[in-house]
Formats: C-alpha cells, sequence, structure tokens
C-alpha cells in the first residue's frame, strides 16, 4: 500500500485535488514528497484513489488523481461503541484502537460518576481518527457523535444486540457470539455505572456483559467487547 492521504475534500477521479493544513504539513516536512511519487488518496466517503504528486508549494500539495478503487475495510454490520471518554492520551489511544476495531460511530458518554472534564473536543478527536484511519486502510471514518446522558443514549441505541459491559456480567464466554449482526456497547466511567444504571439498562432489554476477573481500564475494556463483538 503506498503513503495513504486524506483529502477533507471529496476526491474524483481524473481531477486535481489539492492537499492541505496537516495533511499537507506531513507530506511535504516529514516524508519530503516529490514530483511524481504515488499516493492513495481516500475522502472517507468510501473507495480510495491512486494518486501521484504533481505540484506543490509552501504549504500545499496538488495531487492528480487516477482511478478509483473499490476497497472496503469496513465491518459488514454496524458496531457503536458508547464510552466516557478517559483522561488524556488515553483517549487518543482509544479513539485509535476503535478505529482499527471497525466502530463505525462512537458516542462521548455522561452517566452519573463521569467526570465533566472528561470528554475533549471534537478537532481533536477528528484528528485522531483521520491519523488511525490512514494506518489501518480504513476508508469510511468513524462517526464521533455529540455527547449523549445515559438515559438518551438508551433511549436512542437501536441494535438487535445490545451490550452493557459491567463486573459480574454475563461471561462472553458462555455466550453465543457466531452470528455478526448490529451491535451497540457501553462502557462506564472510572468510578463503573451505578446500580441504577444497569438496572435501566437490564430493563431496557440489554445484556449485561462481564470481561474477566480482572477490572480493565475503559480503553482495555473497549478493545475487549470491540474483539468480542466482531470476532466472527
Ligand atoms: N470500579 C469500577 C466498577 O467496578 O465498575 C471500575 C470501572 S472500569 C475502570 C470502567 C468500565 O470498564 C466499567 O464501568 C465497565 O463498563 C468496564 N469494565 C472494566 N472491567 C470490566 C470487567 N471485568 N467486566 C465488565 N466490564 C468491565
Amino acid at each position: 500500500m503506498s503513503r495513504r492521504v486524506f483529502s477533507a475534500e471529496p476526491i474524483a477521479t481524473d481531477s486535481v485535488v489539492t492537499i492541505a493544513d496537516a495533511e499537507a504539513h506531513h507530506l511535504l516536512h516529514v516524508l519530503r514528497v516529490a514530483a511524481g511519487d504515488e499516493l492513495t488518496l481516500f475522502d472517507g466517503q468510501g473507495g480510495e484513489f491512486a494518486g501521484a504528486v504533481a505540484g506543490k508549494s509552501r504549504s500545499t500539495v496538488d495531487v492528480q488523481v487516477g482511478q478509483r478503487l473499490p476497497v472496503d475495510r469496513e465491518l459488514p454490520f454496524a458496531l457503536t461503541l458508547a464510552t466516557p471518554l478517559p483522561k488524556g492520551d488515553r483517549t487518543r489511544w482509544l479513539v485509535e484502537k476503535a478505529v482499527e476495531m471497525g466502530v463505525k460511530r462512537l458516542v462521548p458518554l455522561r452517566t452519573q460518576r463521569t467526570e465533566p472534564s472528561a470528554n475533549k473536543g471534537s478537532d481533536k478527536l477528528q484528528r485522531y481518527v483521520i491519523e488511525a484511519s490512514k494506518q489501518c486502510g480504513r476508508n469510511r471514518l468513524m462517526e464521533i457523535a455529540a455527547p449523549l446522558m445515559w438515559p438518551e443514549w438508551l433511549e436512542t441505541a437501536a441494535a438487535e444486540r445490545r451490550w452493557i459491559a459491567h463486573p459480574g456480567g454475563q461471561s462472553l464466554a458462555e455466550m453465543d457470539l457466531q452470528r455478526a449482526t448490529s451491535t451497540a456497547l457501553a462502557l462506564g466511567p472510572e468510578g463503573g455505572f451505578t446500580d441504577a444504571e444497569v438496572a435501566e439498562a437490564a430493563t431496557a432489554g440489554w445484556t449485561v456483559v462481564g470481561l474477566g476477573a480482572r477490572i480493565l481500564r475503559i480503553e482495555t475494556a473497549a478493545i475487549a467487547l470491540c474483539a468480542a463483538a466482531t470476532w466472527r
């Protein structure tokens, strides 16, 4: 796979697309591209395009767009992950891994024990999504939804399979994980879900799942849960 470049503008075959901002900076000052260098372009809407550097300025790179390649690296079903965002760099890590695992939509969640400062600005999160998509080859960007309060999330999460992770929940090893189907996942904050929140979810038809005897940090639990939901 040649170097992958994200275009914020929609890409069309046989056009010239101008890459600007962070992507151009990376091409110009890190990769030091030259005219004729081959690239793979994607605009986050699906598919990818062959391209070659056609020209550059101090802050932009023009790329001649070639053939569209219908490459699809998405999961065969919609996977939504709702989670309070952890502190500092751990959010970046969580977003990266969620992209790699194929999450379609990440919902920053506010629960009773979520710390008020725990949710980050959306521009930064979007940049993490783009970087992870470049690395793992996804051609559709994971959506980062607006933050939702726990009751709103329970009301609006529409999926055939809905799992809330809570210590002591039903062991995933005992569950039938054979059928991949639209799935909504919910994780609690560092302080955990309250008993009332878990009861609300169970009443609304969510399955309370356990991830083993050890208490995992949010981002570790996110990977474990996504892996269980996607392994077949
Ligand atoms: N003291 C909190 C508790 O007991 O719930 C720990 C919270 S943990 C750091 C953050 C979230 O990760 C939890 O709310 C839960 O959603 C998930 N989690 C962590 N370890 C888990 C486990 N062993 N089983 C199920 N969920 C787990």
